[in-house]
């Protein structure tokens, strides 16, 4: 070790809580660069990789068992619908949301989020999981205007798992100019949803920094339109067949 590697130490301990606080986000990677830089001995070098290795494999598991459930537990519908009601939809396995929340603030630790957004019901889960782990506030749109709410941002949001179209809004006071929205949701099918908030961020003069997805159809194709528009998307499981 060198002399002031024990600062190096210290520092590693916030990096392990930044990711909670994203403003920290600049601090965390010069540090962390600090630290790489610093330890010269080979065997602490050597659990520093581990620990690496350990998050890369922590992800692997996290996807291989959201794929046990669902080849488990789903089962098809016409129409492309997948049904997860014993897990996710109806019935939900918080463990199992816990470790889905983990994996979203891993693949999302470089970017900088103030706020999680997510769409009512289904999003509202893994949003506050992952609003929890971040300790950022989680903001759900709501499918019906209430009467008591002014100030409003309105979108259309086309569901075709109801095969109905629905106003979507959020008030102005939780969305604001400025704000980086991680966008949080269960499914990502034909990307209506996500299409509708980017729709509201935008008018929010707000900024879509991510989008992340339990499950992705791929087959519908939303997750293309996504990502060619320049989002960062990432799902955690991604179905291209339900034949
Ligand atoms: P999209 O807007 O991307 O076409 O569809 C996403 C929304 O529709 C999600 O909020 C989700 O609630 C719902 N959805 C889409 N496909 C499915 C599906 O196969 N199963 C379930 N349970 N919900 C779905």
């Amino acid at each position: 070790l060198k002399p002031n590697s024990f600062f190096s130490i210290y520092y590693y301990n916030r990096i392990k809580c930044s990711y909670k606080t994203t403003d920290n986000f600049w601090f965390s990677y010069v540090t962390k660069c600090f630290f790489f830089l610093e330890i010269r001995h080979e065997s602490l070098k050597r659990v520093s990789l581990s620990i690496i290795l350990l998050k890369t494999a922590f992800g692997y598991f996290v996807m291989e068992a959201l794929k046990e459930r669902i080849l488990r537990g789903g089962r098809c519908f016409p129409g492309g619908i997948l049904k997860v009601d014993n897990f996710i939809n109806h019935q939900m396995d918080p463990i199992l949301m816990k470790s889905m929340a983990v994996e979203f603030v891993r693949r999302f630790a470089s970017t900088k989020i103030n706020k999680v957004l997510t769409v009512e019901a289904s999003g509202i889960a893994p949003a506050i999981m992952v609003g929890y782990l971040l300790e950022l506030p989680v903001v759900f749109a709501k499918k019906r205007k209430p009467s008591t709410m002014e100030n409003m941002l309105v979108t259309e949001v086309f569901s075709f798992t109801k095969n109905q179209t629905y106003t979507v809004c959020v008030s102005k006071d939780y969305l604001q100019p400025g704000d980086k929205v991680l966008f949080i949701d269960d499914f990502l099918a034909n990307g209506n949803a996500g299409k509708g908030m980017i729709d509201l961020v935008n008018q929010a003069g707000a900024e879509m920094v991510g989008m992340g997805f339990l499950i992705e159809k791929s087959f519908q194709h939303g997750g293309d339109y996504l990502r060619q528009a320049g989002i960062h998307v990432e799902s955690l499981a991604i179905i291209e067949s339900l034949d």
